[in-house]
């Protein structure tokens, strides 16, 4: 009897190890894209492959590297660029007709005149933002598809990717993952996260953040999708008793107002995501909603000022 009772007892811990065993999830993150870019996956190659990826993306489209795609077409005005950086800019465009120019890449001389891009803000003058108006404009941007050449119509446009080059670079990470044979992976890129497969059987929790207090307003349990919130508490200055974030309206020149203070997009890929969730911020909702009857497969989460009684 007793031999018998060993033998189940080594029975079940086996497999209770071997169960806990298979339920290790490798965790790592790292800052990039001026954020922190978690990684949980139950292989421990992801995390390297991830970074690896994120940094190739960075060092081509962010406006922070002198060299870079962007750096150099924003220095310039005309560039040969990468087919990447092409098919990013020219995905800006798409999302700029379809959202009646709420999504707009020209902003940058707006970010950085309001002090987003060094964090050292300020309520400029309104002849300061009207001359940045003046730049402002996705219809500005010339393509040339034979040589991936880039043409700014306007001395002075500049470009800024932040809402929609993290998308891109999750789901190229998330590519490449699926390229080694890695199925299971939680990729979090400052509110850009990718769900890919499950976390041992269970979908994978995704928390919206409460935009005004400690915790969260929900919870997503997600597979295989995409989710990406745009929302004024991040980055964002209070002058006066108003606050203004770093979403702007480009027919205004002021961060936007839409009475939006939160927006979560769900869909299949992180790049349109990033760009909807920061388009519907501009529009508000009713627009927003209008907006999304053009993407079939989206789901949208939006928590407006009259929902967040303080
Ligand atoms: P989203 O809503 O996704 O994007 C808002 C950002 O998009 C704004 O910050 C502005 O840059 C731009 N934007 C504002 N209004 C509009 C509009 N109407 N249409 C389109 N775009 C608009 N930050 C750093 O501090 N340091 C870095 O070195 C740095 N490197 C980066 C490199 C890359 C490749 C990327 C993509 C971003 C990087 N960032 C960096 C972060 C970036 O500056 C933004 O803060 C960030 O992308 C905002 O993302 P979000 O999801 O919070 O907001
Ligand atoms: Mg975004």
């Amino acid at each position: 009897m007793v031999k018998f009772i060993k033998f189940v007892f080594c029975i079940l811990s086996f497999t209770l190890l071997y169960g806990c065993q298979k339920q290790e999830l490798y965790k790592d993150n790292r800052v990039m894209m001026g954020t922190v870019i978690e990684v949980s996956s139950s292989d421990k190659r992801a995390a390297g492959i991830v970074f690896k990826e994120v940094e190739r993306i960075e060092n081509l489209l962010s406006k922070y590297k002198e060299d870079s795609d962007v750096s150099r077409l924003n220095k310039s005005g005309r560039e040969i660029v990468s087919p990447e950086a092409m098919y990013v800019i020219k995905k800006a465009k798409e999302f700029w007709s379809l959202s009646d120019g709420a999504f707009d890449i020209t902003m940058a001389p707006l970010v950085e005149l309001w002090g987003f891009k060094d964090k050292k803000y300020v309520l400029p003058e309104q002849g300061k933002i009207d001359a940045a108006l003046q730049l402002i404009g996705t219809d500005k941007i010339v393509f040339d598809d034979s040589n991936n050449m880039i043409e700014f119509i306007v001395p002075g446009m500049q470009i800024d990717l932040g809402a929609i080059a993290k998308g891109y670079a999750v789901d190229s990470a998330v590519e490449k993952l699926k390229e080694h044979g890695i199925n299971n992976c939680l990729v979090n890129a400052g509110r850009q996260v990718y769900c890919l497969g499950d976390k041992f059987g269970s979908p994978w929790n995704v928390a919206i953040k409460d935009p005004r207090r400690e915790g969260f307003f929900g919870l997503l349990k997600l597979k295989d999708r995409a989710v990406a919130t745009s929302g004024d508490y991040e980055q964002y200055f209070i002058k006066d008793g108003r606050r203004y974030a770093h979403i702007f309206n480009p027919k205004t020149g002021y961060p936007a107002e839409s009475g939006i203070v939160s927006v979560t997009v769900i869909t299949n890929d992180s790049l349109t995501a990033d760009a909807l969730s920061t388009a519907i911020f501009v529009l508000g909702r009713e627009k927003g909603e209008g907006l999304l009857k053009k993407f079939p497969n989206v789901k949208v989460e939006i928590i407006e000022e009259k929902d967040i009684k303080i």
